[in-house]
Order: structure tokens, then C-alpha cells, then sequence
């Protein structure tokens, strides 16, 4: 079986294809979550979409298992599989913009960095993540929260407007308002439940210099830092945006060095409107409890994108647990209390993002991403180096999560976050979208080949 499909994708497809034998094996099977060690039967590494249709068309026909892989960071690792068939889009990357239309088309395999990189050139953006090094078309099709800019423009999926997409039976399709707008709905939250998107075209927006930055607090300030994070920032212009974080003080020049290794708690902040009035904006951020370090300043927006890239790099062991949030109590404030302050190391955290502001702006029937009465989306997130230290993590992110859920207000937390473990709940996660997500997935996948993912099961 494995000679075969090799033999047969070798002189079909443009790009490398990688099997067991191969010196690049290794690379080519790993994935972003060190604690994903699968060793699938070929990894192809697409250039084109000839390369996908053959790719979709020979594991399809083989009956193996097939993985879609974007940026590969899914912390459950559906971007790569035991036995099966690894498609890694990476090299089909390009950014073409057209700053009239202000719109950019960009291929499936590309990462947040290929995309602001481009659109920068040109004083644009769209609303992503903000790690440089996840793929744009995970992200996007679970939703894409952009802590930075999606209060002011939405989710990375509202802002697409078109989808070049190949389909579970091999064909290549566009996804529109116009074409095929069960599909298009789909894709904009319903993850990668309905084929493989190899080119996305989404709407840009004047953004160039922002000011941002983290401020750091001491951590018995905690409770009122998240109050204030709560109150002021919902409150605030959608200019404004950022997250609350548990953070231990990385050795970085601009934390006193006594103070490296300290559990503190943080403010992320962006303030992408009039740069003029950014101090004015800042005082009471600085002044919601005692700072103990911040670098927050002018910067081109890609630099605060990759701002944390290098304190979290490839290969460490991630567990997270997410809820969407519809408000925080007192009672929710003083359980992040009791389990914060205990984040186990440097590259752990538990971080709340705000989802408001162009979020809401959004009918929830509109895409696929139904929660849009959540005000904060929660992430509990593990992320430590050592195999030996596997349960004292993940028993850290479960007694955190367990702790915090019942305050949420929902069942369901943003499928782009839940973990391997948290399939049991992805009809809560994908909320009232879910039966319609059914509908569609029987037109367009009945067989489920794409299931490598929270998965949405077709209707019958
Ligand atoms: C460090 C880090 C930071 C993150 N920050 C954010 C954030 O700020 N906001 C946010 O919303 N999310 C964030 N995420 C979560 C991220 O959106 C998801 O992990 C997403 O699935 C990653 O996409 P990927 O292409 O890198 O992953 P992959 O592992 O390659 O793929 C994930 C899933 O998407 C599918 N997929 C990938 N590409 C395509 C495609 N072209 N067509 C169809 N299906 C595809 C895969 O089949 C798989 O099911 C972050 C993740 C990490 C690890």
C-alpha cells in the first residue's frame, strides 16, 4: 500500500512527496505540539493545487486516512496522522495584494507572518492571531480570533470574501456569497470539515503603525488588573483591544532582573487608532495597578504580531482548554485567582480575549461561528518542555479549566483552542451552527474523508 501510493503520487505531483525511508521524514511528519508523534505512510508537500486534487484523489482512492496541513498548529495535531496521508500546503504561500480594492488573495498553506508581511507594504491588515507562525488556513476556517484588531474588524473568517476550494470528491471549487454560499458559510467557522481551501481573498484595512505592547503588574493586583481589563476595554473605542495574561517574568532586558522568574500578571495592549491619542489612552491602563515593567511603544503592526514568537518556538508539549465567556462575575474573578497565580512555568498562561465590538456586529446565523454573544474567550494554556513533567501540566490546565467552566454561561469553547479530549463537546462548540453544519456536510464531505478535525459528523 505504501509503495504504491508513493510510487503513484511521485509522478503525479509537482511537489516532494516524503515517505518512512526519507532522510526529511522526520521534519516532515513533525507538527508544532511536540506531544504529536504520529508517522503517517507519505507526507506531500503540495506547490499547486494539481498537487492537492491528486493528493485528495490518491487517498481518497487508497481508502487511507488523510491529514490537511495548513501551519500545523493544531494542538491536537490534525495536521499529521498514524498511517494515513499528511497533505502539507505550506509551500503554496504566495500573497498577491491589490491595495486599490484594498483585498489580498493568499494561498491555503500560508502563515500569519506571509500574510502581514505583504499587506503591511501597503499600510494594510485583516484581523488574525497574533503568533506569526500559525497557518492562515486553520486558523481561519475555525473563525480567527485577532486579539489586536478583530474588536475593530472582526474575525479573520469576516473578513473573507472568497474561497478556492477542493472538495472531498476531487474537484476545485469557489466559495462565495455568489457560488456555492452553503459552502461559504461553512467554511467561516466550521473548521476543516468541507475540503481543503488552497487559496483564500479577504478584506484589508488601513493599519500601519499601532502602539502596543505588554504592560506587566504585580500579581496581587491580579483581581483588580482582570476587573479593570472587564470594565475598561469593553467600554473602550474598538481602536482599543488586548488581553489579560498570568505570565512568569521572562528574562527579557526590559523586566528588572530581580524580578525575572516572578509570577506577575499582564496587560497586552494595541491601540490601532490616531497615534496621537495613544498616551492619552494609555494612563489608566498603567495606572489599573502597580507596573512592574511594560514595553509598550510605536511599532509597524507585523512586529507586535511576532512579539511573542520567539518565548514560545516550535517543539515544546502544549495541552489548553478554552470556553467562550458570556461575562465575568466576582465569583469567576476569584477563581482565576485561586489558579492563576500557580501557572507552572515560563511558557504557560491562561489568557482572556475580548470578543466584542465587529465580532458582534456579525449575525449569528451569518457564518458558521454561532457564539457571537460572548463577550471574552478563554484559553487555558499548557506549554512546558519535558515529557516527565506531562502530568503535573495537564493536571494544572484540567483543575484551572474545571474550576472556571461553570462560570462561563456556555458549554461550548472555540474549536481553533479545544483539545483532542474536548470531541465530546463539539456540538456545544459549534453551537446553533451545528445542525446546519450536518446539512452541509453531507453535501459536500457525506463520507467525512476530512475528519481530521473537531469533527462535524453528516447528517444522515
Ligand atoms: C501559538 C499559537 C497561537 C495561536 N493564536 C491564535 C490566535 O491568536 N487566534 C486564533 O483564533 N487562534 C490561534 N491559535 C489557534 C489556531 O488558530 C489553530 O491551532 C489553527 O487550527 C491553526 O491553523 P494551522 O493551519 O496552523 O494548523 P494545522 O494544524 O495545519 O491545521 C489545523 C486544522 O485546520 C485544517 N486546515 C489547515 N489549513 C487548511 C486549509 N487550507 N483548508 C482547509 N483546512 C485547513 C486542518 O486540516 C486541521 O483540521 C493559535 C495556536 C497556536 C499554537
Amino acid at each position: 500500500m505504501n509503495d504504491d501510493i508513493a510510487e503513484k503520487l511521485a509522478t503525479s505531483v509537482r511537489g516532494r512527496v516524503v515517505t518512512p525511508g526519507d532522510q526529511a521524514y522526520d521534519d516532515a511528519r513533525s507538527v508544532y505540539n511536540a506531544m504529536i508523534d504520529r508517522r503517517p505512510q507519505v507526507v506531500v508537500q503540495a506547490q499547486d493545487e494539481a498537487d492537492v486534487l491528486a493528493t485528495v484523489r490518491a487517498a481518497r482512492e487508497a481508502g487511507l486516512v488523510l491529514a490537511v496541513r495548513g501551519g500545523g498548529h493544531s494542538v491536537p495535531g490534525y495536521g499529521t496522522c498514524d498511517d494515513g496521508v499528511v497533505l502539507d500546503l505550506s509551500a503554496i504561500h504566495n500573497v498577491f495584494v491589490d491595495p486599490r480594492e484594498k483585498t489580498a488573495r493568499i494561498g491555503g498553506g500560508a502563515l500569519l507572518r506571509e500574510l502581514d508581511h505583504a499587506t503591511h507594504a501597503f499600510g494594510l491588515a485583516t484581523p488574525a492571531g497574533f503568533f506569526s507562525s500559525t497557518g492562515v488556513g486553520g486558523l481561519t476556517v475555525g473563525g480567527g480570533l485577532g486579539p489586536y484588531l478583530s474588536r475593530r474588524f472582526g474575525l479573520t473568517c469576516d473578513n473573507m470574501l472568497s474561497a478556492q476550494v477542493v472538495t472531498a470528491d476531487g474537484r476545485l471549487v469557489t466559495a462565495s456569497e455568489e457560488e456555492n454560499p452553503d459552502l461559504f458559510w461553512a467554511l467561516r467557522g466550521g473548521g476543516g470539515n468541507f475540503g481543503v481551501v488552497t487559496s483564500f481573498e479577504f478584506k484589508l484595512h488601513p493599519v500601519d503603525q499601532v502602539v502596543g505592547g505588554p504592560i506587566f503588574y504585580e500579581l496581587d493586583a491580579a483581581a483588580d488588573v482582570m476587573r479593570f481589563f472587564r470594565d475598561h476595554f469593553m467600554a473602550a473605542p474598538r481602536e482599543l483591544s488586548g488581553f489579560f495574561a498570568f505570565q512568569i517574568a521572562p528574562p527579557l532586558p526590559f523586566i528588572p532582573e530581580a524580578r525575572h522568574g516572578d509570577t506577575l500578571c499582564a496587560l497586552v495592549v494595541c491601540w490601532s487608532g490616531d497615534p496621537a491619542e495613544a498616551e492619552r489612552v494609555l494612563k489608566p491602563i498603567r495606572a489599573a495597578g502597580p507596573v512592574v515593567a511594560e514595553h509598550v511603544g510605536p511599532m509597524p503592526y507585523p512586529v507586535l504580531q511576532s512579539a511573542f514568537d520567539a518565548l514560545v518556538p516550535a517543539g515544546l508539549r502544549h495541552y489548553w482548554k478554552s470556553d467562550f465567556v458570556r461575562s465575568l462575575p466576582e465569583e469567576a474573578v476569584e477563581t482565576h485567582m485561586e489558579h492563576g497565580p500557580s501557572v507552572p512555568t515560563m511558557t504557560s498562561t491562561m489568557h482572556l480575549y475580548l470578543s466584542d465590538g465587529a465580532v458582534h456586529d456579525v449575525p449569528p446565523d451569518a457564518t458558521a461561528f454561532a457564539h457571537r454573544d460572548a463577550g471574552f474567550v478563554m484559553n487555558v494554556i499548557g506549554v512546558w518542555e519535558d515529557a516527565a513533567d506531562d502530568s503535573a501540566n495537564t493536571a494544572w490546565v484540567r483543575g484551572y479549566y474545571d474550576a472556571i467552566h461553570p462560570y462561563s454561561g456556555f458549554e461550548g469553547g472555540y474549536t481553533n483552542f479545544m483539545a483532542e479530549d474536548d470531541m465530546g463537546r463539539v456540538k456545544e462548540s459549534y453551537g446553533a451552527s451545528y445542525e446546519k453544519l450536518r446539512q452541509v456536510k453531507r453535501a459536500w464531505d457525506p463520507d467525512n474523508v476530512f475528519h481530521l478535525n473537531q469533527n462535524v459528523v453528516p447528517a444522515k
